[in-house]
């Protein structure tokens, strides 16, 4: 299916690796030029190089944090006034218990994973309305939808952001642009290695097991995949989406057992 995206321009957040990367790679693949960035400068560069070489699209790296101010002034500096598709994203918050979380724990898992996507969406919203097309997607998680004990800030900073985005998008759909949410249940990125490995600590199993234990708790018995994920996003951002307002769309094999 040809997604209509060729010589449109994007920025993807966090995608030196994991899920960002997956939805720079779709995206690329669909001819989407990129400004990609991540706080490390090698991966970031590595991932540049190697987009560039996969789909011969032009790939810009920014070396930063985005969810500081200067972070994000770099990235948006980079993508120029016409950016056609944003995907936000970030590293999730720390795990821990609801007992010990601080105000500053809040204000730090606000900042990255619920201020950040916003800021960034009121920078590019407005020239997307203006000339009549424009697709965000925030990855968010699954814990938005079936909240997980030991994430507790990451279920409020997410929930947050998932109350702009229903509101917002519905003020800008009419203008060609739409906003949408992506949630990862369990993907086999960097992060799912190092749960299985905690979780191999914890019960003094191989890390096989660990995480035979934990495909089991997955219909569809395996982790996802980066490139599934990045191929929805593609989709959400392409021609044939432009229906699709204000949803969340739930990628977890199954995992979260709901009618809808
Ligand atoms: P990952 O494999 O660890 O990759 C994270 C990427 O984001 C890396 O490129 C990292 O590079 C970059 N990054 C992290 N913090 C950043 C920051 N402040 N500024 C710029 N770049 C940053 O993580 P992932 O598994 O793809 O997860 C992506 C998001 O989805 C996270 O918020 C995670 O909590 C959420 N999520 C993931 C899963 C899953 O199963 N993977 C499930 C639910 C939710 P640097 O470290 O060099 O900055």
């Amino acid at each position: 299916m040809d997604l209509g995206l060729r010589g449109k321009k994007g920025i993807v957040c966090a995608a030196s690796k994991g899920l960002g990367r997956g939805c720079a790679e779709a995206l690329a693949e669909a001819g989407v030029d990129l400004v990609i960035c991540a706080r490390g400068a090698e991966a970031l560069e590595a991932t540049a190089a190697a987009i560039r070489a996969a789909h011969g699209v032009k790939v810009t790296a920014v070396a930063c944090d985005i969810t500081t101010p200067e972070g994000r002034a770099a990235v948006l500096a980079a993508a120029g006034p016409e950016v056609d598709i944003l995907v936000t994203n970030a590293g999730g918050p720390p795990p821990g218990q609801w007992t010990d979380w601080s105000r500053d724990d809040f204000i730090k898992a606000l900042d990255a994973n619920m201020l950040t996507p916003i800021a960034l969406m009121q920078a590019v919203l407005p020239g997307m309305m203006a000339r009549g097309w424009g697709r965000v997607v925030n990855i968010t998680s699954v814990s938005v939808k079936a909240p997980v004990a030991v994430l507790g800030l990451s279920n409020s900073a997410r929930a947050g952001l998932t109350g702009f985005v229903a509101g917002t998008a519905r003020q800008v759909a009419g203008k060609g642009v739409t906003i949408n949410n992506l949630q990862p249940g369990m993907h086999a990125t960097d992060r799912a290695v190092s749960l299985d490995q905690g979780a191999a600590r914890a019960q003094n199993i191989s890390e096989d097991e660990a995480r035979a234990q934990r495909w089991a708790q997955i219909p569809a018995g395996r982790y996802g995949t980066s490139a599934e994920f990045g191929a929805t996003c593609a989709f959400l951002c392409s021609q044939h989406a432009g229906f699709m307002v204000g949803q969340n769309i739930l990628l977890d094999g199954g995992a979260t057992n709901s009618t809808m």
